[in-house]
């Protein structure tokens, strides 16, 4: 990697990924593109262009212009906002991935894009969900998921296109709030415990989903794509986890820090629906094995510095 372009880059993932970026590789290689423009960092400390990820042109052009060596492909609707709007999710999240994968091609540029647990179903095993397994999911998000996972294989065999990606858990930060996931309640119930001391969770206890504190995220997204291309068998989709939570878990350990926290539920169906349809805890081995993956917070870990940092926003 040494001219990256992202896309979707004020995002959830995005924003802490291209400051990360610019740190690692500098400032000027770091081409950060959205859809709008915000008064956020990365649309100032480093090159930052408009761009709609469903305009092949727009994308080809901006990728020409600043000659780039690799693609980061971060837009699209996520699962809670896919399932309200399927059609949209489809165009978006295949119409972008297409586009991304094509101008990949053309310029020999090497490419990541992230899936998701979503892209497991109701009937993928759910303990220990293995690497290579059923996939069948049913939701529009999950099936972009696939869908996506398929077709970076299929770049990768039919053209050599160098594809990688990783099948994120709910990834939990403290910097950009959730763009509409199923997950995006471990985020909320922190800010909600700094703010108000209580929070209601549309996600009923004993639901336990994988989940990930962002700088792990970060870390694997560039230990993946430095990793030795050899070395890679699964390349577009490897599981990676940190943690297996549920909200009463997550709330037991923000009670370590504030005794007066409480939780209690308002279950909302949809993504009630969704949660129950994604494993319970996935394995990570083959990330692992194949390029090193270890996350450094665990829940406890994570709770602690995510109080902290938040307490120093309210500041
Ligand atoms: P997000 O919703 O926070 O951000 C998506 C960004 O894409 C936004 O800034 C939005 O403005 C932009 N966007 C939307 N439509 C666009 C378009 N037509 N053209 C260009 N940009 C557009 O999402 P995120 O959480 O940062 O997720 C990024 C990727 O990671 C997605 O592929 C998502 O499926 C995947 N992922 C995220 C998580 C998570 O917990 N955040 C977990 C698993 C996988």
């Amino acid at each position: 990697m040494q001219k990256i372009l992202v896309t979707g880059a004020l995002g959830q993932i995005g924003t802490e990924l291209v400051m990360k970026l610019r740190e690692v590789y500098g400032a000027d290689q770091v081409i950060a593109t959205d859809l709008k423009s915000s008064a956020h960092e990365i649309t100032r400390s480093g090159p930052f262009e408009l761009l709609d990820v469903t305009n092949d042109k727009a994308m080809f052009d901006i990728a020409n212009k600043y000659q780039v060596d690799t693609v980061i492909h971060l837009a699209a609707l996520l699962s809670a906002t896919a399932e309200e709007k399927p059609l949209l999710a489809w165009n978006l999240n295949m119409g972008g991935l297409m586009n991304a994968l094509e101008v990949s091609r053309e310029l020999g540029c090497q490419f990541f894009t992230p899936s998701s647990i979503g892209a497991f179903g109701p009937t993928t095993p759910k303990d220990n969900t293995p690497q290579d397994t059923i996939q069948r999911p049913n939701t529009m998000y999950g099936v972009n998921k696939v869908s996506g996972e398929l077709l970076c294989d299929y770049y990768f065999h039919k053209y050599g296109l160098d594809t990688r990606g990783l099948r994120f858990p709910g990834l939990i930060s403290y910097m950009t709030p959730p763009g509409g996931g199923t997950t995006d309640y471990a985020v909320e119930i922190y800010y909600a415990a700094v703010t108000a001391g209580k929070y209601t969770s549309y996600i009923a206890k004993d639901t336990n989903m994988d989940m990930m504190y962002m700088p792990d995220a970060l870390e694997a997204i560039i230990d993946l794509m430095e990793a030795d291309s050899s070395r890679l068998s699964h390349r577009n989709s490897f599981n990676v986890t940190a943690m297996s939570v549920d909200p009463e878990a997550i709330a037991a350990e923000i009670r370590k820090q504030m005794p007066d926290f409480t939780l209690d539920y308002q279950i909302d169906p949809v993504r009630q629906g969704i949660a129950e349809s994604w494993p319970h805890s996935i394995d990570a081995t083959a990330a692992k094995t194949e390029w090193g993956f270890k996350a450094q917070y665990d829940l406890e870990a994570m709770t602690k510095d995510m109080l902290v940092q938040l307490g120093k926003k309210g500041e």
